[in-house]
């Protein structure tokens, strides 16, 4: 624990290096501040609540415990086998195993954690976002357990868990809500009636939806019918319930959200919005405060309206009221409608956190300790602007797929306004159990385009290689003429998929020639002149003494065979790129299994060696027969043949890996296999037999 105690921004995180950031006030000027700090001086929370277990992995828990240490809290993990070595995990004070790596076997079973948290003790249990954070049985088990839930009561959790109960419950406090059907009847030809009433284009959604799961848009009154039939059928799959509401589209749809934080004594205030309309597939991909274009006039209305959906399920804790504005003649206070209301915190309310000082998972552990909120609407400011962007293991080129595997590194930016919010490290590895974010970068500065150009630089300073990544996407988009003058909508990203570099790329073939140079040079040093062939000009390191010509060398990028042109000289090797200009840039290569990690421009590429002779080792030995010898010091791969095997000439009979390469050892002449050594991972020296072949009979 460090002397000063209050609210200050989230400290340093998983890997981030620094957060320098809200710019403007500093935390003694704020008034708000200081009351917060007045009220935590005593070390309230960590009275009340000494111990705290986070039911999330991955940066939201690093998030909530690097919080929950400051205030004097004991960290308590829960982890499945995936996540064994995981940042988090070791940054907590104490860590249970819960199950496997998939999460219905691990973090959705409410009642092992519930048990972990009563045998360790905790005195509250933090459900991040995702998983458990708005499951209202598992904050009434929890309660049932003695246990407080940082969150809201399981009540306001039930009654904004269905999109159509939150619709007419947001009606009924006199919000806004879009125009449409969200009652009982779910016939077909009653709910075509109604989209007809309404006007087409319209949305169809399921009120169990989430994560844009169920939802369809539909254009007219022909396609309705089917639109219907598959959002119903992906509602059934995705939530087991097929039930849907039917709303107006709203056109060039504006996703504008606030922040709102509820205690214990009635109290309920926003924290301003967030606009997050930059979307793919209805999902947030760059969130900022304050919405650019907003008015104080619109604020005020959006935010009375959020803290009166609030009000009316008695919220308590942080929670988020989402509105669809119509933006075709910018943001009005009567042009923007209610869509649902998120009960946990949010994966963006860091941008909050930037805007206003304050530290949300503090105040949320201050409420859920009994606190009263330690501020009044009028206390709070904006100051300056932030924008986040959610750094994910995914490929824009091949239509936005999950990318997994190792990260080989990871090199995550830092500097003046910039914040880090990251769950994995250099080393670990983005597995397919759960969502592929690696991390969250958040920019700040006086100015929305001061924000945005530190976010472009930071990208640009990111370096990830292993799976691939939106990094270079996330970049375009900062950059994008009609974004950074505030013309957006939720469609602006389909609009612009091809010029942001969301379509197939040709192969960057200057960064491919970089990571062959590497690879052929690492390969030349490493192997002895006196080489596996005993004839130094067969060799593929190709030293020589004079210049000479170039030639063919094939590479893999990516597993796409290409044939580089090189040449070697006294200087090393060369490419001949054929004429393309020669151009400074900045190339990170990364040695990895078996081949080098090329990232150039926010784009990585795995360049790997083809062995240029196809292996065919033939030499006497002793019996009279042939024996297949280790081309080089490597590790043995696989063996496919066994003695008394059949074989024919040319077939393959095991792999080494060395020098980053794969080598197949293939069959000198038909025969019989007298002898195979070695086990699959064992070493094996440069020129140790592997397999014997002798005359059949
Ligand atoms: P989910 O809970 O599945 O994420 P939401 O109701 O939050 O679904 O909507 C997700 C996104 O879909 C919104 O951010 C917005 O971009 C779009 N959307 C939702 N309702 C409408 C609407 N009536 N008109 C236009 N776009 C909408």
């Amino acid at each position: 624990m460090t002397g000063r105690r209050g609210i200050v921004p989230p400290a340093s995180h998983a890997v981030s290096r620094t957060y320098a950031g809200r710019p403007g006030k500093t935390k003694a000027e704020s008034p708000v501040i200081t009351g917060l700090m007045n009220v935590l001086a005593s070390g309230s929370v960590s009275a009340v609540l000494p111990s705290i277990l986070v039911a999330n992995r991955g940066e939201i828990a690093l998030r909530v415990f690097r919080t929950a240490r400051r205030l004097g809290m004991r960290c308590i993990a829960v982890y499945s086998e995936a996540d064994r070595d995981a940042p988090f995990v070791r940054f907590a004070d104490e860590a249970h195993h819960i199950g496997p790596a998939a999460a219905r076997e691990s973090y959705l079973l409410g009642d092992r954690i519930i048990a972990v948290a009563k045998a360790s003790g905790a005195a509250c249990i933090h459900p991040g976002y995702g998983f458990l954070s708005e499951n209202a049985d598992f904050a009434d088990a929890c309660k049932a357990a003695g246990i407080v839930f940082v969150g809201p009561p399981a009540s306001a959790i039930r009654a904004m868990g269905l999109k159509d109960a939150a619709k007419a419950l947001a009606e009924k406090a006199s919000v806004p809500v879009v125009p449409g059907y969200h009652g009982s009847n779910q016939d077909v030809a009653f709910l075509k009636g109604e989209a007809d009433k309404i006007g087409y284009p319209v949305l169809i959604k399921a009120v169990a939806g989430g994560g844009g799961k169920g939802m369809k848009r539909v254009e007219g009154a022909a396609e309705f019918a089917d639109a219907l039939e598959s959002a119903q059928r992906e509602a059934r799959n995705s939530f087991g319930d097929a039930r849907v509401l039917v709303e107006k589209y709203v056109l060039s749809p504006r996703h504008v959200e606030i922040q709102v934080f509820g205690d214990s004594y009635g109290n309920v205030v926003h924290l301003f919005e967030r606009d997050c309309s930059l979307q793919r597939r209805h999902q947030k991909v760059i969130e900022e405060a304050p919405a650019p274009g907003m008015t104080a006039e619109v604020r005020a209305a959006m935010g009375n309206a959020a803290v009166e959906a609030a009000k009316a399920v008695g919220y308590v804790g942080a929670g988020t009221v989402e509105f669809i504005a119509d933006g075709r003649d910018g943001l009005r206070a009567d042009r923007f409608y209610f869509m649902e209301m998120n009960t946990r915190l949010q994966v963006e309310h860091p941008v909050t956190e930037t805007i206003t000082g304050l530290d949300l998972v503090e105040l949320q552990l201050h409420v859920a300790a009994g606190g009263k909120l330690p501020f009044t609407q009028g206390d709070l400011a904006i100051c300056g602007h932030a924008v986040e962007a959610r750094l994910y293991a995914e490929d824009p080129e091949r239509g936005f797929l999950p990318s997994t595997g190792k990260l080989w590194a990871l090199h995550l930016p830092e500097g003046e306004g910039i914040r880090v919010d990251a769950g994995v490290e250099e080393g670990g590895e983005v597995t397919p159990f759960y969502d592929p974010m690696i991390a969250k970068i958040i920019a700040s500065g006086a100015t929305r385009i001061e924000a945005l150009d530190r976010l472009a630089a930071a990208l640009g300073d990111t370096i990830v290689a292993g799976p691939k990544t939106n990094t270079r996407f996330l970049k375009k988009l900062c950059e994008a003429e009609g974004f950074r003058a505030g013309q957006f909508d939720t469609s602006f990203i389909d609009r612009h998929a091809e010029a942001l570099g969301a379509a197939a790329l040709p192969v960057d073939q200057a960064a491919v020639a970089a990571g062959a140079i590497l690879l052929l040079e690492e390969q030349a040093q490493a192997a002895p002149r006196t080489g596996w062939t005993d004839d130094p000009w067969a060799m593929a390191d190709g030293f020589a003494l004079s210049p000479q010509p170039s030639v063919p060398t094939p590479v893999t990028a990516d597993g796409e065979t290409i044939t580089l042109r090189t040449r070697w000289s006294s200087d090393g090797v060369s490419v001949d790129l054929g004429g393309e200009p020669h151009q400074e840039r900045e190339v990170t290569l990364v040695m990895a299994d078996e081949g080098v990690i090329v990232v150039a421009d926010g784009r990585q590429s795995w360049v790997r060696l083809v062995d240029p002779l196809s292996v065919d080792l033939e030499g006497g030995d002793a019996a009279g027969g042939s024996s297949v010898k280790a081309p080089m010091h490597g590790k043995l791969i696989a063996l496919f043949v066994k003695p008394g095997d059949r074989v024919e000439k040319g077939q393959r009979l095991a792999i080494v890996e060395a020098m980053k390469m794969e080598h197949v050892l293939t069959a000198p002449r038909d025969g019989v296999v007298s002898e195979a050594v070695g086990e699959p991972g064992a070493q094996v020296a440069q020129g140790a037999r592997i397999v014997s072949i002798g005359d059949a009979g």
